[in-house]
């Protein structure tokens, strides 16, 4: 992917005219081309000087993994500076939802998270973010489907790479590029409080999910060690500054660890803060990622949705395919292909 600016600046500088320029865009975004050579509506001297100049593709595929199901590809990226990047594609009926890494590891280091284990490497670029999506249109089109949904559920923790995060949205909604509506991108936060003020304040009408996980401080500030830097008073006050300025709805995901965050006491708390009209609390089902918890067993994942229910809580319990190939949610990791990436 290259930012449309960048392709202008190199067209006008080798003397072409700018309709140049769109043509080129147009290839990245819409045609799925990967390389200059592939641009044939542009004369040959012209593809080899951009070439030479620019770099139509930041990440290169490693390997991809596909479910027993069907129901989900995993994606190992390198990028051009060796770092492992992971996507998955989720294609459960009509829908096709790419989950998208932001950065390659995590500072936040969530108790339960495969990504945060080994900390932080870099932020990734918007163009590394975008050609994750691309990649993914590019696999869908011979089934004649389309990406419709795009999460930033990957890797990472967007509100830590904000301007990338959004510059890539921005580029995914471009309607003379990738035009993906704006509502059918996600960003989920393990809640960075400036950013979720900041994300308030965005003109692009993208849905916020703040990861919750626990209803209380003591709780919380053991499984999201962010809490105690912005615990939930701090949090909530930000989520309602975003519902009164937005006006939309604020979705919570809850990864269910049995026994540690679905107890009555949790439940409580969980209702105190969340009985309100734009809240929608997602209750995930802990992956094994490694850690030292458990799945919930399915009837105490149903007996905690009621609960909630039942006090006026907002509530939906999310499937998340791909277990068995580690593609659920919470199971991307640093894996040692820097060497396997050269
Ligand atoms: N850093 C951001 C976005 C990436 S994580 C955040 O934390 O919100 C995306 C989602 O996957 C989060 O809700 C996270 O809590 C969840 N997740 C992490 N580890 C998980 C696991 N082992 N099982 C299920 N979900 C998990
Ligand atoms: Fe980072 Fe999100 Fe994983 Fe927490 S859950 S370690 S914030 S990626």
């Amino acid at each position: 992917m290259i930012e449309r600016a960048v392709i202008e600046e190199a067209v006008t500088s080798l003397g072409e005219p700018r309709y140049r320029a769109r043509q080129v865009y147009e290839a990245l975004t819409r045609g799925l081309v990967t390389d200059f050579a592939g641009m044939t509506t542009l004369p040959a001297r012209l593809r080899e000087e951009l070439a030479a100049r620019l770099t139509p593709v930041t990440l290169t595929e490693i390997e991809t993994r596909v479910s027993r199901r069907g129901d989900a590809r995993k994606t190992l990226f390198a990028t051009a500076d060796g770092h492992p990047v992971e996507t998955v594609l989720m294609t459960p009926a009509r829908r096709a939802t790419v989950c998208v890494s932001s950065q390659v590891g995590c500072a936040v280091g969530c108790a339960f998270c495969a990504s945060g284990r080994l900390g932080l490497r870099r932020d990734l670029s918007a163009e590394e973010m975008v050609d994750q999506v691309l990649s993914a249109q590019r696999a869908l089109r011979p089934e004649g489907r389309h990406v419709t949904n795009v999460v930033f559920m990957g890797m990472g923790e967007p509100f830590h790479n904000y301007d990338e995060t959004l510059r890539a949205c921005r580029l995914l909604n471009d309607p003379e590029g990738f035009s993906l509506a704006a509502r059918a991108m996600s960003v989920s936060t393990a809640g960075v409080v400036p950013g979720i003020d900041r994300f308030a304040g965005e003109a692009l009408q993208l849905n916020l999910a703040v990861s919750l996980h626990a209803g209380t401080d003591v709780l919380r500030g053991e499984l999201v060690p962010l809490n105690r830097r912005y615990p939930l008073a701090a949090l909530f006050a930000a989520c309602e500054r975003y519902v009164t300025r937005t006006r939309r709805k604020l979705f919570f995901e809850y990864v269910v660890l049995a026994d540690v965050n679905d107890t009555a006491e949790q439940a409580a708390a969980l209702t105190r803060r969340l009985r309100r009209p734009l809240y929608h609390l997602n209750l995930i089902a802990y992956n094994a990622a490694g850690g030292p918890f458990e799945r919930p067993r399915p009837d105490a994942l149903v007996a905690f949705r009621k609960r909630l229910e039942a006090a006026g809580v907002h509530c939906t319990v999310r499937r998340s395919p791909g277990d068995d190939i580690e593609a659920a949610c919470g199971q991307l990791a640093l894996r040692k292909v820097e060497g396997a990436a050269r």
